[in-house]
C-alpha cells in the first residue's frame, strides 16, 4: 500500500516537472523547483530521468540574477511522434505531429458522402500510409470527430453525417495498429488544440472555443483541463433553441437551433431565401452557385444581400456567445471553423451583439478573437490531448 502510495507521488511529481517544461520555451532547475514547491533534489532527479529517456534536454546556460547561472532545460520536440485525425470536415485529414505540434506530414481523402463502414475504411486508409512513414517512436492515434462521443469508452455515440451510430472507434483502432488511442469530439478537440498550441495563453486558464463550420459546438476548457461535462457533449451549443416560435427545423429533429440560423448551411440557405429582396445583387445572377466562397467575394465587395445574410448569422452567435459568458463567466472566447472568413465586419457583430445582452459588467471583461489556426485546429487538438497525458508521454 505504502510502495503504490510512493509510486503514485512519484507520478504526480514527474508530471508537474514535464508540465512545465512543456508550457516553457525553456526552464532552470531552479524555476521549476520554484514554479512546483518540489525540493531541489526532487526535480534533479526527476529531471534526470527525463533526460535519459529523451525527452528533455539542456541547451545552455541562462542569465541569473546573482549566483550561478542556471543550465536550461527544454523539450526534446521529435523524441516523439504522434498521428491526429481531423474527421470533421467533408475530407479526412491525418497527419504525423511532433511533440510541439508541428505537421510533418499529411493524407487527404475526399469522403465524397460516403457514410458507415466506407467512410471507415478511409481512416484506415489514412492511417494505413501514415503509420509505416513514421520515423519516430509513435506515441498513439489522437481522433477529433464531429457528434456525440464517449471519450472514456471511445465510443462515436451519434455522427449524423457519417451515419455512425454507437462505432467502437478506439477498440477499432487499437486493435489494427496497437497503439494507444484517444478520440475527442471536434469542437473539443479545437479548444484543447488552441489551449495548448495556440499563442499568449497563459498556464491552467479558462478559454472556450466556438467552432463555427456547417455544424456549430464549443470547447471548454477550465483551469487548462478540458470540460466535457457528465454525459461528454459540453458545449453542444449549435442545438440550443434561439429562435422559440416559427424557428426553421433542425436536423437534430428540433425548431430554431443555433445551428439552423447561425451555421455555414445556414448561411447559404437564407442568402437563398433573400435572393428575391436584391435581384441587382452579383448572387442573384448565379443562384446555382451560392457557396461561401460566392458569399465572401459578394461580402467583400459590400453586397448588401451577403452583408445582411452574415451580419444576421453574427448577431446570433453574439447572443449565444451572451449565455455562455452569462453562465460560464469565461472571459477568453476564440472562434474558429470556415465562417471566420467573414473577419473583421462578422467579429464586430458578434461583439456588439454579446454587450447588448450580457450584464456590462461581464460584457467589458470579455474579449472575442479569431483563432490562429483555422486549418489545422482539429489535428493540433487531437495531438494536445495525447500530449497533455505526461504518464503517456513518459511510459509509452
Ligand atoms: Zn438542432
Amino acid at each position: 500500500m505504502e510502495k503504490a502510495t510512493r509510486q503514485h507521488t512519484k507520478e504526480h511529481n514527474r508530471n508537474l516537472v514535464l508540465k512545465n517544461i512543456f508550457q516553457h520555451e525553456s526552464i532552470s532547475r531552479a524555476e521549476i523547483a520554484r514554479i512546483t514547491r518540489l525540493t531541489a533534489t526532487t526535480v534533479s532527479d526527476i529531471v534526470a530521468d527525463l533526460i535519459e529517456v529523451g525527452l528533455v534536454s539542456e541547451i545552455g546556460v541562462g542569465r541569473s540574477i546573482g549566483g550561478k547561472n542556471p543550465i536550461l532545460l527544454n523539450l526534446v520536440e521529435d523524441a516523439k511522434w504522434l498521428i491526429s485525425l481531423d474527421l470533421a470536415h467533408n475530407q479526412f485529414r491525418g497527419a504525423v505531429v511532433n511533440l510541439r505540434g508541428k505537421i510533418q506530414q499529411s493524407v487527404t481523402l475526399p469522403v465524397n458522402d460516403r457514410t458507415g463502414d466506407e467512410a471507415l475504411a478511409l481512416v484506415f486508409e489514412i492511417l494505413d500510409q501514415l503509420i509505416p512513414s513514421a520515423s519516430q517512436p509513435l506515441l498513439g492515434i489522437g481522433v477529433g470527430a464531429p457528434g456525440l462521443i464517449n471519450t472514456s469508452e471511445g465510443l462515436i455515440v451519434h455522427s449524423v453525417n457519417l451515419n455512425w451510430v454507437n462505432l467502437p472507434l478506439t477498440p477499432l483502432l487499437k486493435k489494427r495498429y496497437h497503439l494507444p488511442v484517444y478520440i475527442l469530439n471536434d469542437s473539443q478537440a479545437a479548444a484543447i488544440g488552441e489551449y495548448t498550441y495556440g499563442k499568449d495563453h497563459q498556464a491552467d486558464e479558462d478559454l472556450i472555443v466556438i467552432n463555427v463550420r456547417h455544424g456549430i459546438g464549443a470547447g471548454i476548457v477550465i483551469n487548462g483541463l478540458l470540460f466535457q461535462g457528465d454525459g461528454g457533449s459540453a458545449g453542444e451549443i449549435g442545438h440550443i433553441v434561439v429562435v422559440p416560435e416559427g424557428g426553421v427545423l433542425c436536423r437534430c429533429g428540433k425548431k430554431g437551433c443555433l445551428e439552423t440560423v447561425a451555421s455555414a448551411q445556414a448561411l447559404i440557405k437564407r442568402v437563398r431565401s433573400l435572393l428575391g429582396q436584391y435581384p441587382d445583387s452579383p448572387l442573384a445572377q448565379v443562384p446555382h452557385e451560392i457557396n461561401l466562397e460566392t458569399i465572401e467575394q459578394a461580402f467583400k465587395s459590400d453586397d448588401p444581400l451577403a452583408c445582411q445574410a452574415v451580419l444576421e448569422t453574427a448577431h446570433y452567435i453574439g447572443f449565444a456567445i451572451s449565455n455562455l459568458v452569462g453562465i460560464l463567466n469565461i472571459q477568453k472566447i476564440v472562434l474558429a471553423g470556415d465562417m471566420t472568413r467573414f473577419g473583421q465586419p462578422w467579429l464586430d457583430e458578434i461583439r456588439t451583439t454579446m454587450s447588448h445582452t450580457s450584464l456590462a459588467e461581464v460584457a467589458q471583461n470579455t474579449r472575442i478573437e479569431i483563432g490562429q489556426f483555422s486549418e489545422n485546429g482539429i489535428i493540433l487538438g487531437a495531438s494536445a490531448i495525447m500530449v497533455n497525458n505526461y504518464s503517456l508521454l513518459f511510459n509509452h
